[in-house]
């Protein structure tokens, strides 16, 4: 059935050949005992695992069951090997850290079969050798005659063609050796035996026929045998070995390394560690600063101005000109790229019920800056006087360019918003406590605000008339209750027979006009200490009400109209151009439309809708008719996020350095397990796996130790945010900063699963390539 046809088999040693085999030419029979004897070196080795597939022959042929092996490729070979062959060593080759019944399955897991059939057979060859009652030890419980009984049932248990026996007794006493022969004769009976030794007492006692063999040449053959011509009717069952059986193989390997293993594990999770601690760091960082930001960046509101810039970029021409100068010697007029950004936003009543027509539940507040002038007057020391509601120092620029400033930003304003719902709170009641008086309840109610020292500003109470120095203090009792007088323009302003207008010098008359208002002073408010919405400036705030009705009335004045028809200034008959005629008109009261508006969304969650909602106001129009908004708030909470991010990139790169170094040493890890388990890969090949099967082996093994660290590394850097917040909170009192999402930490052992593997795969290949003869000299 086995034919080798003058095979040649030559090894290098340093820089001598050394011939194995030469030249050898025998033919076997379907069954039969056949014992190569020979001294120690002379080539029985060798040639025993050219017979079985595992050592290949440099020239020459061999011929199993009438085929030719030379157009055999590996995955015939290790077909061949794990159907046709049956491999006993003289030093039994059993995987210590499997159990017998799983030794002795290992070949049967290669071929496929099932796990109940596998179970059976395995069973069965244990029984036949002798073992029945041991198979739920492990190979190290054993003796040696009954590891090499295992290592036979093994051989048997895919019920081979050929048993190769490589000094099956060698290591054995003469009675086990005894025992053993009459075991392997048995099966002679049914299969061809090959086996080599250097005892020629069990060798002739045993063997049907004798081969002696030195210098790796056949001296005689006691029973030789002329192989006749056949067809070949040899077919090969290829193996594959399922992954379940690799990650089985190896987590019963991991399983004796125990310490070994968590070292590595806890070693290789340092860099996850780090990435996870500061992943989590910077969520519960991020977290913080919008907590911080939607508190303090709130009262910040969404602004619409009638002049704004546009912030489009390509308002902003890019100055890198560097190295190309112009040489004409001419210059170019150009328009500032602050001017051409200048936007003026066209606030029109259609857009003020706009801006009213937003969901009160995202935001209920908003604010209106205007710049209608109020004449109030007041009765001091028993004679009217003109009084305002100002903070500017009456001889000062920065005062007015401080409600500029309000009119922008929404803070620091006079005039307090409007609810859109009343029922959804008041922003009086809500943000400020009532130190004296009431809470406004009609237009004509105003307030003074302090701020938490109970100060107001001096300005404020000298434009109305009060004579104080800086430091005094006056009795809320002396200031509530104050009234103010409102004269409308048509009282306050007389027209002179010219046609131009002046202030009414006769202050009593305008006083005394039945047309006047009486606003009051109706209490003292301070900004709670739970709100964040410290929107008003110490001084006086009235309600945009008052400002409305103020327009209302003087719109219809009469030094409204005449200015309305004139190009000069009514007052002063200067020459007016468009932009200084609307001025003074609304000065005067003439215009409904705000300066500004403010809208004070509800809380930082709700900005967003609300930022949607103003910009549909904006799909289809063209450039000139958009209302472009500025979102001050928004801006500085991308300025911080972005800061944090990349903070956070960079540590994270540290941390993933040591997640490299990690992945270098897991390579390290496995190659010297695939040198501990050098024996192992020989066996396997010896039963059949191919390369692929051996590189599943160890992929399984650093998989195991991929996720086994990555979980690890997670588990550590949760268990440290607790000391972590610990600390934090007695350093800065913020609560719970670090919080590990469980989404990164699944993201990271995927992360250290794939890096391990990609470190252990390089060694894991070695293993494959491994020659299998050498690996199961190696002793
Ligand atoms: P035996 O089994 O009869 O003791 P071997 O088959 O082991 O003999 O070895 C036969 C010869 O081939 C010896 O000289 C041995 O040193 C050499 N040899 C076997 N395998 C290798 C190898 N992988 N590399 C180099 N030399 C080898
Ligand atoms: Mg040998």
């Amino acid at each position: 059935m086995l034919e080798l046809k003058d095979i040649k088999k030559h090894y290098k040693v340093g820089s001598t050949t050394t011939k194995a085999l030469d030249g050898v030419s025998v033919a076997f029979r379907k069954q039969e005992f056949v014992a190569i004897l020979g001294p120690s070196g002379s080539g029985k080795t060798t040639m025993l695992n050219v017979i079985g597939g595992l050592d290949k022959y440099d020239s020459g042929d061999m011929v199993i069951n009438g085929k030719s092996t030379k157009t055999f490729k590996d995955r015939d070979w290790d077909a061949y090997r794990n159907n046709s062959i049956g491999f006993i060593f003289q030093s039994y080759n059993l995987i210590s850290h499997q159990g017998i019944i799983d030794n002795v399955e290992l070949g049967m897991t290669l071929s496929g079969i099932s796990k109940a059939e596998r179970r059976a057979k395995a069973e069965d060859a244990l029984q036949r050798v002798g073992l029945g009652d041991h198979m739920n030890k492990k190979p190290n419980q054993l003796s040696g005659g009954q590891m090499q009984r295992v290592a036979i049932a093994r051989a048997l248990a895919n019920d081979p063609d050929i048993l190769l026996c490589d000094e099956p007794t060698g290591a054995l006493d003469s009675e086990t050796s005894i025992q053993i022969m009459e075991l392997i004769q048995e099966l002679s009976k049914e299969k061809l035996v090959v086996m080599v030794t250097h005892n020629p007492e069990l060798a002739h006692q045993y063997a049907d026929r004798i081969i002696e063999f030195s210098d790796g040449r056949i001296q005689t053959d006691s029973h030789p045998h002329i192989e006749g011509k056949k067809k070949d009717e040899f077919n090969l069952k290829h193996t594959k070995m399922k992954f379940t059986t690799a990650l089985r193989l190896s987590f019963n390997n991991i399983r004796t390394k125990k310490g070994r293993t968590f070292l590595t594990s806890f070693a290789s999770s340092i860099g996850i560690i780090g990435i996870a601690i500061v992943l989590s760091l910077s969520t519960g960082f991020q977290k913080q600063i919008d907590k911080t930001q939607s508190e303090t960046l709130s009262q910040f509101p969404i602004t619409i101005s009638q002049v704004t810039t546009d912030q489009d970029p390509t308002n902003f021409e890019n100055r890198s000109t560097k190295g190309s100068f112009p040489t004409e010697k001419e210059v170019t007029a150009k328009i500032s790229d602050a001017d051409r950004a200048q936007h003026t936003n066209k606030l029109d009543q259609d857009y003020v019920d706009y801006i009213e027509d937003i969901d009160p539940t995202l935001s209920n507040n908003i604010g209106y800056t205007r710049l209608v002038n109020m004449n109030l007057l007041r009765e001091i020391d028993g004679k009217p006087e003109m009084v305002k509601f100002s903070n500017d120092a009456a001889d000062s620029q920065t005062g007015s360019m401080m409600s500029m400033m309000a009119a922008q930003t929404g803070v620091g304003v006079s005039s307090f918003p409007q609810q859109l719902d009343d029922s959804q709170g008041n922003f009086l009641k809500d943000n400020y406590s009532l130190l004296e008086g009431n809470y406004p309840e009609n237009a004509n109610d105003v307030v003074l605000i302090v701020d938490n020292n109970n100060t107001t500003n001096l300005n404020a109470l000298k434009n109305l008339g009060f004579d104080v120095k800086e430091g005094e203090k006056i009795p809320f009792s002396e200031i509530v209750g104050t009234t103010v007088t409102l004269a409308y323009n048509d009282a306050f302003y007389t027209e002179l027979p010219t046609g131009n207008f002046i202030p009414n010098q006769d202050l009593e008359a305008v006083y005394n006009n039945s047309a006047n208002e009486e606003l009051t002073i109706a209490g003292v408010l301070r900004i709670k200490d739970s709100s964040t919405m410290d929107l008003l400036a110490p001084g006086i705030a009235y309600s945009d009400a008052l400002a409305q009705k103020i327009i209302e009335k003087n719109s219809a004045s009469a030094i409204v109209k005449a200015q309305e028809d004139s190009t000069t200034n009514v007052m002063t008959n200067e020459q007016l151009d468009t932009a200084a005629k609307d001025n003074f008109l609304n000065y005067l009261g003439a215009s409904a439309t705000p300066y500004s508006i403010m809208i004070y969304p509800n809380d930082f969650k709700s900005k967003d809708q609300v930022l949607d909602y103003l910009d549909a106001y904006n799909k289809g129009k063209s450039k000139a008719d958009k209302i472009i908004y500025s979102d001050l708030a928004g801006t500085m909470t991308q300025l911080t996020g972005g800061l944090m991010d990349a903070i956070t990139y960079v540590l994270i790169a540290f941390a993933g350095i040591s997640l490299v170094t990690s992945m270098i040493m897991i390579g390290i890890i496995t190659y010297t397990s695939v040198l501990e388990r050098t024996k192992e890969i020989g066996v396997l090949k010896a039963l059949g796996a191919r390369k692929k099967d051996i590189t599943r082996v160890f992929d399984a093994e650093t998989a195991i130790l991929g996720v086994a660290s990555g979980a690890l590394g997670v588990a550590i850097a949760y268990l440290a945010t607790f000391p972590i917040n610990a600390l934090l909170y007695n350093l800065t009192e913020l609560e719970n900063v670090a919080t590990l999402n469980p989404v990164h930490g699944l993201i990271l052992i995927v992360i250290s699963t794939i890096l391990t593997m990609i470190g252990g795969h390089i060694p894991a290949r070695m293993a494959a390539k491994k020659d299998a003869a050498i690996a199961l000299r190696a002793d």
